[in-house]
């Protein structure tokens, strides 16, 4: 394993570039635009097949939860800056046009959004038309020879990058993987401090003992038998900047020292990831609608699907088999 790789920026922070400082960024208070016109909330109906709170009292979002005509004028009332941090490392980069297009019709639609992509070939970046408020930041990291090393090593990177560029730049940050495309709205509802969305796999496993959790009492990501909530996944989530900060930065301690002892968790970062959200909850929880893929069938309660997961070949795509 290796993680001895350098982001080099392709551009200055805006800011003072002072990495001690941290985002001061506070949502307002739910503040909505006089005179909007929507439908009347209900007490008495809404989703009944589905579960939309968590044991903590989270919002669990699906479809049909929200009205997006009173989210959309809250939250544009605060106009936050999102950071999409996504890599195309080696063959990843064929996946950079699809994502973008489709992030520019779904994503966060009138809202300023940076997408960073990090990659190894700056060349292969194609140029899209984004809409106002929006851009696009190429950040440049080495080629790896292990997939593994791609997929945890973001951890790093987008802790450096934060501290160097990011934080100076935006007020959200999700992390996504860049194999997908956005088929449907992914708008403000998905907004809060810490965001997860629920592994379309796992999201009605009853027993918390078949999660695919770290069960390893070696590794750091291990979580007992007899524990958890849900099983997230790592190929979606998102907050405010600096929860995201100390999630992604925790991620890549836990893997570092993992790799003193000479260990890799199960599902790397998403192993990292699942431990910390069963002690620190996150303040929504997103339904499988967030993340779904192109190669499953789609569940009854799935009204919806926001972002897809293209089919791929492992064995082409990526630089090592196992
Ligand atoms: N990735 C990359 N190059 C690689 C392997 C992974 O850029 O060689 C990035 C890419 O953003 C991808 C993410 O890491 O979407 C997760 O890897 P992958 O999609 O292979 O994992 P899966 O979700 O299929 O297990």
């Amino acid at each position: 394993m290796q993680y001895g790789y350098e982001v080099r920026f392709s551009s200055k922070p805006e800011g003072d570039g002072d990495d001690t400082q941290t985002s001061s960024w506070k949502p307002n208070a739910l503040i909505m635009e006089k005179g909007l016109k929507y439908d009347k909330p209900s007490v008495m109906k809404g989703r009944t097949d589905v579960n939309s709170i968590t044991n903590w009292n989270a919002p669990l979002v699906w479809e049909g939860t929200f009205d997006p005509v009173v989210i959309d004028s809250i939250y544009k009332k605060m106009d936050p800056r999102i950071a999409v941090i996504v890599f195309a490392v080696g063959k990843y980069t064929r996946f950079l046009k699809a994502f973008i297009e489709t992030g520019e019709k779904y994503f966060m639609v009138d809202f300023r959004v940076t997408y960073y992509i990090f990659t190894d070939h700056e060349d292969e970046v194609p140029k899209v038309q984004l809409a106002a408020g929006r851009k696009i930041t190429i950040l440049t990291v080495p080629s790896a020879t292990r997939w593994q090393d791609v997929v945890l090593g973001r951890m790093k990177w987008a802790t450096i990058a934060i501290d160097q560029q990011i934080r100076s730049e935006a007020d959200y940050v999700f992390m996504m993987d860049i194999d997908s495309t956005f088929r449907y709205r992914f708008g403000a509802e998905s907004l809060s401090r810490l965001s997860a969305v629920l592994h379309r796999g796992y999201y009605k496993t009853p027993d918390r003992a078949n999660f695919p959790y770290e069960r390893r009492p070696q590794s750091q990501a291990y979580i007992p038998i007899d524990e958890g909530d849900y099983y997230y996944t790592a190929a979606v989530w998102g907050g405010y900047l600096e929860d995201m900060y100390t999630l992604v930065k925790y991620c890549y301690e836990q893997s570092k020292i993992d790799e003193k002892n000479n260990i890799e968790a199960a599902w790397q970062e998403e192993s990292h990831l699942n431990k910390y959200l069963l002690y620190n909850k996150p303040t929504k929880v997103l339904s499988a609608e967030y993340l779904w893929c192109d190669y499953d069938r789609i569940t009854e309660d799935v009204k919806v699907i926001r972002i897809s997961q293209i089919a791929k070949n492992y064995a082409e795509v990526r630089p090592n088999w196992n």
